[in-house]
């Protein structure tokens, strides 16, 4: 009975949404079963695209080293960082829950979470595909118009997130967050002691420490030192 209720306080949303399906199927039976054969129909298109996503975000992961994203899109790439976030939301193809992996993946190797909100919203509402669809149908006025004013908006809507949501509210479901070696960008003060300590694994960018791509199992001594050295604590490191 307890793993019940411990169970059910978990997945508190999913209960929920169960029965809001319930009750509409007592109340409005036939509403409720087109609603239960509408879910059926997304949720068998996610089965089909979602392992395509995880398999291409576990390549783009492994492939693609974290000093790369940080400097491309994270706090410090500014009008670049922004201008290929537009560009990655606005080339992509596929529903855009399939971006949501990607964006933790991202978040994760230190993309901003302005970048972030743009590649989703840009994913989501300005991809080439429907730029197309929208000229041919509608009119290439009412195609530049609205691409224009959903640009601003994304901007604007993009910045207010960053200063409402923070890098650390996110869910860092990702193994590597949990247990590898990070930096808390936000809190390194840029002092140079962790890359005077171990020069291998950190080093400077943008007056900040970040991890050297690497492939050996860091000195846990060395990496010790370097954490304690740390007057802010900005580096975590946890095993399992
Ligand atoms: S020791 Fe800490 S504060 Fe100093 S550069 Fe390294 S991570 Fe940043």
């Amino acid at each position: 009975m307890t793993k019940v209720i411990k169970k059910i306080r978990e997945n508190l949303f999913l209960v929920f949404i169960i029965l809001c399906y319930a009750v509409i199927l007592i109340i409005k039976p036939q509403t409720g079963f087109d609603a239960v054969k509408n879910s059926g129909y997304y949720i068998k298109e996610m089965l089909m695209i979602m392992p395509v996503i995880f398999v291409l975000t576990a390549l783009l992961d492994i492939w693609v080293p974290k000093q790369t994203i940080m400097k491309y899109l994270g706090q410090e790439s500014k009008f670049k960082g922004i201008f290929l976030s537009f560009a990655l939301g606005a080339i992509s193809a596929g529903p855009v829950y399939a971006a949501f992996p990607i964006c933790i993946m991202l978040h994760k190797k230190g993309a901003s979470i302005r970048n972030i909100v743009i590649i989703l919203s840009s994913w989501a509402v300005i991809k080439i595909p429907m730029l197309i669809n929208e000229l041919k149908f509608l009119g290439p006025k009412f195609m530049l118009v609205r691409w224009v004013l959903t640009v601003f908006a994304i901007l604007i809507f993009s910045w207010i997130a960053s200063k409402i949501v923070k890098d650390e509210d996110l869910p860092k479901k990702i193994k590597e967050v949990k247990t590898g070696l990070s930096i808390n960008k936000d809190a390194c003060m840029g002092c140079t002691l962790c890359t005077q300590e171990y020069k291998e694994l950190f080093e400077m960018s943008n007056k900040k420490a970040i991890i050297k791509e690497h492939s050996f199992e860091p000195d846990k001594e060395r990496l010790k030192k370097a954490i304690d050295r740390c007057p802010v604590n900005a580096i975590e490191f946890g095993e399992e």
